[in-house]
């Protein structure tokens, strides 16, 4: 088949689609590989090396006219799908501002959209779920921007100028982020500690060498369905936030990672918690998109109180694209490969995996009206 990836044209977005790597399986694959010329820049792919693994390099609109699958990282502009003929199937994150007008878009041109962020957290999707892949670069680099803006150094070290004791890190959320960032701190040299409502995530936590925070009797309560968590009743959030704020006065550097799916983040530091912290801390605020953990953070943002600077970084991946790209990559090739079958690409919407995908199917909106971005 006719693989096209465009070059990423959202905010703060270096990643790209495919790397050359990929684009060597996929011709090996016998499918034609269209390139947007520079698509890889940003990410640290040239030309060049797309060119030496097969690729045809071409401008934006030869890439939407000519394409019968969009590879993309972020969905693209509407006004793109001007130029795209129908029965195309565009493949991406549809988290971005300005999505529904995107589908509307979609819809008119007969397309089909397939959401990454959908693929089902299953054994069998497992090789394809982005959420995942990307969590994981985004709780490493939260670690290191995080100490990066801290007063103190981390891990412990003994010197001619005197002994400095190794700092401490705090990980909100222990999903796949949050065991990234323990891994990643306790790297470092720095005492992690780490809390979930969730308590099966306790050995793993443990097992990364953290201490695990437990909230009196939250138990089984904050277990939701398909291993997530679920919103707390008042009574259980209390008591959250007593074990939280508990922890918080000796901690360097707080990471927060907790989500809900479809909600807005919980609610895990309040001002009054980072006023109890030490000046020259710092709190990485992840899911500031979805409202965020902490009470004072802002997207995009890094704002400073009572001596705690505290980070809202966006798209977080993004700032390690060569790998991330690589990952996320990897994750569109499994998926290729499990949906293109003799040379031929049928979305079957009873399919397990491409079925929750779907956003729009040739036209047809599959029961999803809008999308709202963040999870
Ligand atoms: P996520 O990004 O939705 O949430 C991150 C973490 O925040 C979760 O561990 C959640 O329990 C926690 N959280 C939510 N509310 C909280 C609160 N009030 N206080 C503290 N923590 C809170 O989750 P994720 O990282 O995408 O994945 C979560 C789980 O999904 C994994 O641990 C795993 O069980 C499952 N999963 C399965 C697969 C698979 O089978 N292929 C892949 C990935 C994830």
């Amino acid at each position: 088949m006719r693989l096209g990836v465009l070059r990423e044209t959202a905010p703060y977005e270096r990643r790209v689609a495919l790397v050359p790597q990929t684009v060597q399986r996929l011709r090996a694959a016998s499918h034609e590989l269209l390139m947007e010329r520079s698509a890889g820049e940003t990410a640290g792919f040239p030309d060049a090396a797309y060119l030496e693994a097969g690729a045809t390099l071409a401008d934006r609109a030869a890439v939407l006219r000519d394409a019968e699958i969009l590879l993309t990282v972020q969905v693209p502009e509407p006004e793109d799908l001007a130029g795209v003929p129908p029965g195309v199937v565009v493949v991406g994150l549809a988290q971005r501002s300005g999505v529904n007008r995107f589908l509307a878009a979609a819809t008119a041109g007969h397309l089909t959209v397939l959401a990454m962020e959908r693929v089902p957290r299953t054994t069998k999707a497992q090789s394809m779920d982005v959420l995942s892949s990307q969590a994981t670069v985004a709780g490493y680099q939260a670690v290191l921007l995080g100490a990066s803006h801290l007063a103190r150094l981390l891990p412990m070290l003994t010197t001619a100028a005197g002994t400095m004791p190794p700092g401490r890190a705090f990980v909100l959320g222990a999903g796949v982020a949050g065991l990234q960032a323990i891994a990643t701190a306790r790297r470092l040299g720095a005492i992690v500690s780490g809390f979930d409502v969730r308590p099966v995530v306790k050995e793993q936590v443990q097992s990364l060498g953290a201490t695990f925070v437990e909230a009196e009797s939250v138990g089984a309560a904050g277990e939701g369905t398909g291993g997530y968590a679920r919103e707390l009743g008042e009574e259980q959030q209390r008591k959250v936030l007593e074990a939280i704020a508990k922890q918080l006065p000796g901690q360097d550097l707080v990471i927060c990672t907790a989500q809900i799916p479809g909600k807005a983040a919980p609610r895990l530091l309040t001002a009054a918690m980072v006023e109890s912290m030490r000046a020259g801390s710092v709190i990485v605020d992840l899911p500031v998109e979805s409202g965020g953990n902490c009470e004072l953070s802002r997207p995009g943002e890094t704002v400073v109180a009572h001596g705690v600077t505290i980070l809202g970084p966006l798209n977080l991946p993004s700032q390690i694209p060569q790998h991330a790209s690589l990952m996320y990559s990897r994750n569109l090739q499994a998926l290729l490969g499990y949906l293109i079958q003799d040379g031929r690409l049928d979305i079957d919407r009873d399919d397990p995996i491409a079925g929750p995908m779907i956003l729009v199917h040739g036209g047809d909106t599959a029961g999803v009206s809008s999308v709202t971005s963040g999870r």
